[in-house]
């Protein structure tokens, strides 16, 4: 098994563990990963090692590709959800909102019970005009690994500028119409212990959870290849035990093992 580079501008359906049957809309080019994060565990692959040659597609690409996809579903399985992923960070496409427009109306004429979700990694969520997209759809999936900046540094790896009081604030203004997506996961980095399931990471984060008052929060661990070999698992165990933290305190949780 290896990293994954999806096709491009839809790809699946796929069954996620989260979501349920899956149609993707990947807004990054299909021979390559973009991200303004360079995870160590993302199922993409680094950053490095598959720089794209091809353009991103453009919103009438995609808006065609997506309404051809619906139209040969209405005789298959129907997709539980579109969900914005693939090979990067969504929020990066520069006409990100307006697919989001055309995405909800083409849902609206096929597929009219499917939820629109978007995997963000929220680093774009300052952006009025990516702001305001977010809130429109029925899942707004961000991550928030953690808050200690030194493991964001070692393994979400910002490509640039990052702040995480102000991803917060962010997130914030949302007003619970979100949902913090957060990996856990154990091993090593270059030697360094990347294990965020004990205390000393949950608790701080698990308070600013708490403040940002997501609708739901889902943990999940690694599930597939990872670009860095060292990586493990978090067990159920640690899972539950975290997910009952976040029960505890009254926020709706999925835990994905
Ligand atoms: S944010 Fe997502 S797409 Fe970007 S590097 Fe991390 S796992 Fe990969």
């Amino acid at each position: 098994m290896s990293t994954v580079i999806y096709p491009s501008p839809i790809f699946g359906p796929v069954h996620s563990r989260r979501l349920g049957v899956s149609l993707g809309i990947n807004l990054l080019p299909e021979d390559g990963k973009f991200c303004t994060f360079d995870c160590i565990y993302c199922e993409c692959g680094f950053n490095e090692d598959h720089r794209p040659q091809k353009k991103l597609p453009t919103r009438e690409q995609v808006r065609e590709a997506l309404e051809a996809r619906l139209i040969m579903r209405q005789n298959g399985p129907k997709p539980d959800v579109l969900t914005f992923a693939g090979n990067g960070e969504p929020t990066t496409h520069p006409h990100f909102a307006g697919i989001i427009e055309d995405t909800l109306a083409l849902r609206d004429i096929y597929f009219p019970q499917a939820k629109v979700s978007v995997l963000s990694n929220s680093t774009f969520i300052h952006k009025p005009e990516v702001f305001d997209a977010l809130n429109k759809i029925d899942n707004n999936i961000l991550k928030l690994d953690t808050i200690d900046t030194d493991y964001i540094r070692l393994t979400d790896r910002p490509t640039g500028h990052y702040d995480v009081r102000k991803i917060i604030k962010g997130m914030k203004a949302f007003k619970g119409n979100l949902i913090i997506q957060t990996m856990f996961m154990k091993g090593k980095y270059q030697g360094e212990d990347v294990d965020n399931t004990s205390d000393r990471y949950v608790l701080p984060w698990l308070e600013t959870v708490k403040e940002i008052a997501p609708r739901q929060v889902m943990i999940y661990t690694i599930d597939r290849e990872t670009p860095d070999h060292d990586l493990e698992k978090a067990t159920h165990e640690e899972l539950d035990r975290i997910g009952k933290l976040i029960k505890d305190s009254g926020i709706p949780v999925s835990v994905s093992y």
